[in-house]
């Protein structure tokens, strides 16, 4: 049964009762006249109150479209948040939801920081998110359930007309993308042997580095020549940065990872270079106390909390794992407190984005459209924005963090300069050919 609070209802359950209504599709849809979110089904109204009640997550959404797989009961999310700069866009995911409310909250979430990563970066793209729920008892590995759910998801997004891009995120890979993309044009990250981008973990690790001479500069601290920086996790991004590290001059970088093969990896790279790599437990904080300019989280999610703050020694905390702060307004002013001087993720590790954003565009040998966000002179490069946010954060008193939103929601109310409001409009247009009917 689906309780009356849809934070609770398990995501089985509420799977099963679609199917037992034979319900396939449905949506909600923002009205800013009415300031309510609109359900395509009367049935979902009290989730529409809900969603809208969620006021952590749910900010003026334009638009959340979802669909059920007939196989494997996997439920297809886009969620688009806002689309004045463009259409929706930002990763799909495939991922593990006990409750409904986790998923719909994720994807709130996550779709309005590819609303703020996609503005501050300068890109003509709103926010958007994609999120694949995985079931239990499906192997997420046969590639048979793989083509099978990627190929409904890019027939799903072909369905949207546009209104949401889909890229590469956690638990999807570039063969899922070119899956997706056999179905829709909608979709970027897809192999370089298909006209795509490839891989974008080494552009993401230039992009911090270069957030990281913004914070030096802004410190009058000079240049990177000669620094000490500590870092969690060499995976695909932490391996590349710390070579482009070392390219700058730095003394020695000091790394940690639970991953035995990745600090073979960065042993075998870096010998006779002034570099430690620890394998460390999960729950290992050590790497926060090492004396260091600056530290790098590159592993995951929440890791700069009460718990790790008060360990740091470093000046500047500038890294690529996304939300970094388990909380942007507690831990952003905790930092700013202690002295140390926060570079936003969401503003450095924009790159992997940037790069796949321009596929439809073609290639050129040292695109001046990619180089512009690694230069000191662009308005909307990351040295340059780094350094406003940090301005204005010494000026008003606020976090990097909320500053960085600031400028970025400022950025965000821009209309794309040739098409407006394009992709509200195919929204508008996907309710008015009942769209959830169409299946
Ligand atoms: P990855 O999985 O290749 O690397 C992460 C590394 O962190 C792994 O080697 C893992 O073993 C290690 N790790 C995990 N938990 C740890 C812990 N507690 N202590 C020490 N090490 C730990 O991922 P990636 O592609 O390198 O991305 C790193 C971070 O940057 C992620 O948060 C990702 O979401 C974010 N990010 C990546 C990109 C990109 O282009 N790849 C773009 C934007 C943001």
């Amino acid at each position: 049964m689906i309780t009356d609070n849809f934070l609770r209802t398990p995501l089985t359950e509420f799977i099963a009762d679609l199917k037992k209504k034979k319900i396939n599709r449905f949506y909600f849809i923002y009205s800013a006249d009415k300031e309510k979110l609109i359900s395509s089904r009367p049935e979902f109204e009290y989730l529409a109150a809900e969603i809208l009640n969620n006021k952590r997550d749910f900010n003026k959404h334009e638009g959340l479209f979802f669909e059920l797989t007939d196989k494997y009961d996997s439920l297809l999310g886009a969620f688009i948040h806002k689309t004045n700069r463009g259409q929706g866009q930002g990763g799909v995911r495939f991922w593990d939801y006990e409750h409904l409310g986790d998923f719909i909250s994720d994807g709130l979430r996550l779709s309005e920081g590819m609303t703020r990563k996609n503005a501050l970066a300068g890109l003509w793209w709103g926010g958007g998110k994609g999120i694949i729920t995985h079931s239990p008892g499906v192997d997420r590995k046969d590639p048979e359930v793989r083509k099978y759910i990627f190929r409904k998801y890019g027939e799903f997004i072909t369905s949207l007309k546009g209104a949401y891009l889909t890229a590469e995120d956690v638990g999807t890979n570039t063969p899922d993308m070119y899956e997706i993309y056999k179905h829709t044009r909608f979709c970027t990250c897809i192999p370089p042997e298909t006209g795509g981008s490839g891989n974008p973990s080494a552009p993401t690790a230039m992009g911090v580095v270069a957030g990281m001479e913004a914070g030096l500069e802004f410190l009058g601290l000079g240049t990177l020549q000669d620094k000490t920086i500590a870092m969690q996790g060499a995976g695909n991004v932490g391996l590349p940065m710390i070579q482009f590290l070392f390219e700058k001059g730095v003394k020695n970088v000091i790394v940690c990872d639970i991953n035995p093969e990745n600090i073979k990896r960065a042993k075998d790279k870096f010998s006779g270079k002034n570099m430690t790599a620890e394998l460390v437990g999960i729950d290992d904080l050590s790497i926060f106390g090492h004396d260091c300019d600056i530290f790098a989280p590159n592993a995951t999610g929440a890791i700069i909390n009460p718990e790790s703050i008060p360990m740091l020694k470093a000046k500047i905390v500038c890294g690529a794992a996304n939300n970094q702060l388990q909380n942007p307004e507690r831990d952003g002013k905790a930092l700013m407190d202690k002295g140390i001087t926060y570079i936003p993720d969401f503003l450095t590790n924009r790159m992997g984005i940037v790069n796949c954003a321009n596929e439809q565009y073609g290639y050129v040998d040292n695109d001046p459209y990619f180089h512009r966000h690694l230069d000191k002179e662009w308005e909307h490069s990351i040295y340059k924005t780094s350094l406003e946010v940090l301005g204005n954060s010494k000026k008003s008193g606020l976090s990097p963090a909320l500053e960085a939103i600031k400028l970025a929601d400022h950025h965000a109310a821009s209309l794309h300069p040739i098409f407006g409001h394009r992709a509200n409009m195919i929204i508008q247009n996907l309710v008015a050919e009942g769209w959830e009917n169409k299946l």
